[in-house]
């Protein structure tokens, strides 16, 4: 089984994940809001809704496209919409799908992350770990952050990077600006342009890339993300 997955474009800069067994399930991850992921479905039913986090634009959409396919919603337990609440450690089998849970407080203290299992796998990273960057601290601390971002590492490098906003262009430029350009930045600036010339989505990437340069995940220590965190706040 291969999973199919699909960016849906919400909101101003939000991604809605599709995701597909290719037979009974159907879901998407962080529906910020309903009306682009009902037009992505064109008729085919909706059988799960995940969520990562509990801002606005992440879920907006969950209430209605519950109530409009009767469908389960997994995520922190926080969030009034989510029926089946979940802390992070758990897995979620929907239909051929299996999701492994992990807990990831920084961005907000409630943050969970779903990486799909298989041969193809995937990270659905919401608001921790963005393409080149991270989200910002609203609620936990860099040392929290890190501890989050340490979790990833078990994971292969073909991990497809599924995250919540599409930040990447502004995200390399962050990175170009701490001087230190790789080949392997100079590349992925120049894939990202392409891409976003031509009005496509800069992911998913795989982890592997992320791994050379996206500094929130190199950093060292939760000091130096708090570092990097500063920087990127005030760029
Ligand atoms: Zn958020």
């Amino acid at each position: 089984m291969s999973a199919v997955i699909t960016p849906i474009k919400a909101l101003k800069d939000n991604y809605v994940w599709l995701v597909q067994d290719g037979a009974e399930a159907c879901v998407v991850i962080d529906p910020g809001e309903a009306a682009p992921v009902e037009e992505a479905l064109s008729g085919q039913a909706l059988t799960a809704i995940l969520l990562t986090h509990h801002h606005a634009d992440h879920i907006g959409g969950a209430e209605a496209l519950q109530q409009r396919y009767q469908v389960p919603v997994y995520g922190p337990k926080d969030i009034a919409v989510v029926d089946h609440p979940l802390v992070g450690g758990e897995s979620v089998q929907l239909g051929e799908l299996s999701l492994r849970v992990l807990a990831t407080p920084g961005h907000t203290l409630d943050h969970l992350v779903y990486v799909l299992e298989g041969d193809k796998p995937a990270l659905f990273s919401g608001d921790t770990l963005f393409s080149a960057g991270s989200g910002r601290l609203f609620e936990g601390t860099a040392e929290q952050l890190f501890k989050s971002l340490r979790q990833f590492d078990g994971l292969a490098d073909s991990t497809l990077v599924c995250p919540g906003h599409e930040y990447t262009e502004g995200n390399l430029a962050f990175v170009a600006s701490l001087g230190n350009e790789t080949e392997a930045l100079r590349v992925r600036t120049q894939d990202v342009k392409v891409l976003r010339a031509e009005g496509l989505p800069s992911v998913p990437v795989p982890l592997g890339v992320e791994r050379k340069v996206n500094p929130f995940l190199m950093a060292g220590s939760g000091e130096e993300l708090a570092r990097l965190r500063a920087l990127k706040d005030q760029f």
